[in-house]
């Protein structure tokens, strides 16, 4: 559903050609962004979940090494599946992985679901997963909101960030009327890039450099002080 945001169509328009030109420049490649293979874009989003990216690139290689493929994820044993995941430092999700393999082998014939309500059966997957999943491996337009997403959103509508706005309803209205429906993917790469690389969270944000700084409701410096909390 859309809402109403204090910006016309056509800025919404020029914002998002902007994002999107900005984000070809500054794409950060990943390897789990250079595929659109369901699985591993599932994996990677199950072990990027409270993890910080840089940490998760090895893990993530090896673990495609020893578990190419869904059905080598599903055939291993669970002992098997504990020493090598536990070599990997993958402690609390050895249980949930092997769950959600064998609910996927069984349940879903081998395939990764591309509708929503299927993915948010399996175990550990939440709204923020799920979307990544159908955005990043099928170009679905999905919103994703995180802490990073709604710091932009925030800042750049004017409005006061909490811990609970990545579940509010007016942001992810917002973010959906915002979101490029012909380019989800790169729009929300841009979009996630945008928040690591300039649109700080715990340093000022780098606004003179920012593709969104002219339709910005954020202070700039010598206005009125930071009062957004984050
Ligand atoms: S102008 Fe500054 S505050 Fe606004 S989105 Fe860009 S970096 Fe963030």
């Amino acid at each position: 559903m859309a809402i109403s945001l204090a910006i016309t169509l056509q800025q919404i328009e020029l914002l998002r050609s902007s994002l999107l030109e900005w984000g070809k420049i500054h794409f950060r490649s990943f390897p789990w962004r250079l595929t659109d293979n369901p699985y591993h874009i599932l994996i990677a989003e199950i072990l990027l979940h409270r993890t910080q990216v840089r940490q998760m690139i090895p893990v993530y290689e090896n673990f495609l090494r020893c578990y190419p493929e869904l059905s080598a994820l599903a055939n291993a044993g669970k002992e098997e599946l504990q020493n090598s995941l536990y070599s990997l430092g993958l402690h609390w999700r050895i249980d949930l992985l092997h769950e959600t393999a064998q609910i996927l082998q069984h349940r879903f014939a081998g395939k990764i679901p591309r509708d929503k309500q299927s993915l948010l059966t399996l175990p550990g997957v939440s709204q923020y997963i799920a979307a990544a999943v159908r955005c990043f491996a099928w170009n679905e337009p999905e919103v994703l909101l995180d802490t990073n997403t709604v710091r932009i959103t925030g800042r750049l509508l004017g409005w006061e960030v909490k811990d609970s706005s990545r579940r509010s309803a007016r942001f992810r209205q917002a973010l959906e009327t915002l979101l490029d429906r012909e380019h989800p993917r790169d729009f929300n790469y841009a979009l996630l890039d945008l928040a690591h690389l300039f649109c700080l969270k715990r340093q000022p944000p780098l606004c003179g450099e920012c593709p969104l700084k002219i339709w910005c409701n954020y202070p700039r410096e010598g206005e009125k002080p930071d009062e957004h909390s984050q």
